[in-house]
């Protein structure tokens, strides 16, 4: 058998990364075929307006549930999509269900509703995005109901050309999200450089909100300077009443967490909507934003 001394002085087991490896491979082709089969999910998690305390947005989140491996998060097949090559293929099949879904809510009268949806670094160097606006066309949608979510490493990493495309969603109104803000590592350049609509806070300065004076610090200093230029805010992963009363001190202006809801499916995004407007008792849904 083969070993080899690893970087830190550990032994690592040539026929362990093999099994490593060849799991990935097993699990690349089943989301291959997961997608061929239109078996990607979108789920939305409601965003809400913390001056009013109602439901105005949702991000869509891809979900996988396979019939063997049950529930595979995101945080697993994201980053297997990206490397090879199906990120375009998912991120279309993503944002084709999301407009569809949105089409719907806004046919059932809430109009004014938002979806925010994430597109990844690898999307924009290996596919062409006009399909973004061809689905958003077919479904007769107006641009501005629709956000993009991009992370800030994505936008630093490929330079202009990126800046370019996101300044022609810009140009027909689409909103620009700056996800996960605070964790890459120029983040106040790439407020300038992107000038984006929204930033939406990480959830790891949200977590610890309530007793990391460096976290608290942070999340005033970065509302305040959007305050300036004029962007909106988003917190991420709020969980707890402390948290949001500490939000809402600091005046931030939008609240996404499971201390309102996790992500839901669409029937269940609907029921939100519903008791949002009082059409029917919020008896009807379990989660917090219901009761
Ligand atoms: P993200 O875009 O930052 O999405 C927020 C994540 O935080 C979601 O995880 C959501 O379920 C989770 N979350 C929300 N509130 C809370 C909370 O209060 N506590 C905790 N612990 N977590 C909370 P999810 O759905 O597992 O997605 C993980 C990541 O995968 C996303 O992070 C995003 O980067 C990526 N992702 C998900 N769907 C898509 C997609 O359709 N396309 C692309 N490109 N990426 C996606
Ligand atoms: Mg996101
Ligand atoms: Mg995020
Ligand atoms: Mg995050």
């Amino acid at each position: 058998e083969q070993k080899w001394l690893g970087r830190n002085g550990v032994c690592v087991y040539d026929q362990q990364l093999q099994h490593e490896y060849i799991r990935k491979l097993k699990l690349r082709d089943k989301l291959k075929h997961a997608i061929k089969d239109k078996k990607i999910s979108v789920y939305y998690q409601p965003i809400i307006d913390n001056k009013t305390g109602t439901v105005c947005k949702f991000e869509a989140l891809a979900r996988w549930y396979d019939e063997h491996d049950g529930f595979i998060p995101p945080s697993v097949f994201i980053p297997i999509a990206e490397r090879y090559g199906l990120i375009g293929m998912l991120g279309q099949q993503v944002f084709e269900k999301a407009c569809a879904d949105l089409d719907r809510i806004h046919r059932c009268g809430f109009r004014d509703v938002i979806f925010s949806i994430n597109h990844s670094v690898k999307e924009f160097s290996q596919h062409n995005q006009e399909y973004i606006f061809e689905i958003i066309n077919n479904y007769n949608l107006p641009y501005s109901a629709i956000m993009i979510e991009i992370t800030e490493s994505t936008a630093l990493d490929d330079g202009k050309n990126i800046l370019e495309i996101l300044a022609a969603f810009r140009e027909r109104g689409i909103a620009i999200s700056l996800d996960d803000f605070g964790t890459g590592y120029s983040s106040l350049a790439a407020i300038i450089d992107i000038k984006p609509d929204i930033i939406k806070i990480d959830r790891s300065f949200i977590v610890d909100i309530e007793h990391s004076k460096e976290s608290q610090m942070l999340v005033s200093l970065v509302i305040d300077l959007s305050c300036k230029l004029n962007v909106e805010v988003v917190a991420e992963g709020v969980e707890t009443q402390a948290q949001l009363d500490i939000l809402s001190s600091m005046s931030c202006h939008y609240i996404q967490g499971y201390y309102y809801s996790p992500a839901v499916a669409i029937d269940d995004a609907i029921m939100i909507l519903k008791a949002r407007n009082g059409d029917i008792s919020i008896d009807n849904i379990d989660t917090k934003l219901l009761q």
